[in-house]
């Protein structure tokens, strides 16, 4: 497992520039909460982390104050740290959402060359219909505008993502909505758009986008990325169950799209069972290792539970903060080793065998739903 490199099938550009401590404290917590008074979000599992595992790889020693750490941070540069991190974390390619604070990330061109690696591109279906409204389309061309756009903008792309579980959760009626439901759906979208207040929340959009996307998806062979679980306080937790999308996975299931649960905790263990059920349901704890630090591998040991080996992934979800990168693949590759390590003391597999499971994990699962090859 140690040399096997892993395809980081979701994470996020690096930010530009170096990051004073308020800035860089805001990207190691999901919360749009500065912390309370007197408290620092480096005192959590990532936090932690970062001081453990990461100063070394900037010459420190372990665990050295935040502000020492942060010192030497801008001392080296953004881009080299980010070199050091992307380098040390020993992936073989990225698949990178494009839709989330584009201008403030490093776009996929400086992403290969900072990281020196194959990087790929995942579209956002929200951000595509965004770009549509903002374009000034009539409503009764919304529904084919959005289509075109969206083959035009995936032209390139690997795979599509949703960020529903952001825009009211997954308690929706998962049937295709028929054109004259999203025309008229589309006309106050529209309206807002033209003010400048492109953002598609409406449950029929919604899914028209997704549908439309599955369209596409089908024809190309690529998966549709669901976000799950953690993330941001703009999702209601309790929403972003994936179980509340079984209906929408039994109708894509019989169109033959591949869905992705992304992140998934606290559910990921609903995932795991949904992956079990339905052959399209593929899932991952992505983000969810880095934030859980060193409980990571009880966070992997859960997802492994009932799982089919050939339907988790590995993805770091990095985000803005290379030290995300480094940490999601070193934390992985420790759990891992360490289940292994339970299971083969335990008799239930040897090295072998756990050497042909991590790697579909790693990799080749990765390799088999995405158009990687081409
Ligand atoms: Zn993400």
């Amino acid at each position: 497992m140690e040399n096997v490199g892993l395809i980081d099938h979701h994470c996020h550009g690096v930010v530009k520039g170096d990051l004073d401590r308020p800035r860089f404290e805001s990207l190691i917590s999901e919360s749009f909460d500065p912390p309370p008074g007197g408290t620092s979000q480096f005192d959590s599992p990532l936090g932690l982390s970062i001081r453990r595992w990461c100063a070394p790889l900037l010459d420190l020693d372990p665990l050295p104050a935040p502000d020492d750490y942060l010192g030497r941070r801008r001392e080296l540069g953004a881009d080299e740290v980010a070199r050091r991190f992307l380098n040390e974390a020993g992936l073989a390619e990225l698949l990178i959402d494009t839709g989330y604070r584009s201008d403030e990330v490093h776009d996929l061109e400086s992403m290969a060359t900072l990281s020196g690696l194959p990087v790929r591109e995942v579209v956002r279906l929200e951000a595509v219909a965004e770009r549509v409204a903002s374009s000034g389309v009539e409503a009764s061309r919304y529904p084919d505008a959005l289509g075109e756009a969206l083959t035009d903008g995936a032209a390139g792309a690997v795979g599509l993502k949703t960020i529903v579980a952001y825009r009211g959760g997954f308690a929706f009626d998962p049937a295709r909505p028929a054109r004259e439901e999203v025309v008229h759906a589309a006309g106050p979208f529209l309206e807002a758009a033209s003010t400048g207040a492109a953002r598609v929340a409406d449950p029929v959009l919604l899914r028209h986008a997704i549908w439309t996307g599955a369209d596409l998806a089908t024809e190309r062979g690529m998966p549709i990325q669901f976000h799950v679980g953690w993330g941001d306080p703009d999702i209601v937790l309790h929403l972003t169950n994936p179980s509340l999308l079984t209906g929408l996975i039994r109708d894509l299931d019989r169109v033959g799209v591949d869905i992705v649960l992304l992140h998934c905790y606290p559910f990921h263990r609903e995932a795991a069972y949904l992956s079990a059920m339905y052959s399209n349901v593929h899932f991952d704890v992505g983000s969810a290792l880095h934030y859980h630090g060193a409980s990571a591998r009880q966070l992997l040991a859960e997802a492994m539970e009932v799982a089919p080996f050939s339907k988790l992934l590995f993805s770091t979800d990095a985000f803005a903060v290379a030290e995300q990168y480094y940490l999601g693949s070193m934390l992985f590759r420790r759990a891992l080793r360490s289940i292994f390590d339970k299971w083969i003391a335990a008799e239930h597999c040897d090295a072998n065998e756990a050497e042909r499971i991590g790697e579909l994990i790693a990799r080749g699962n990765a390799l088999r739903i995405y158009p990687l090859a081409t």
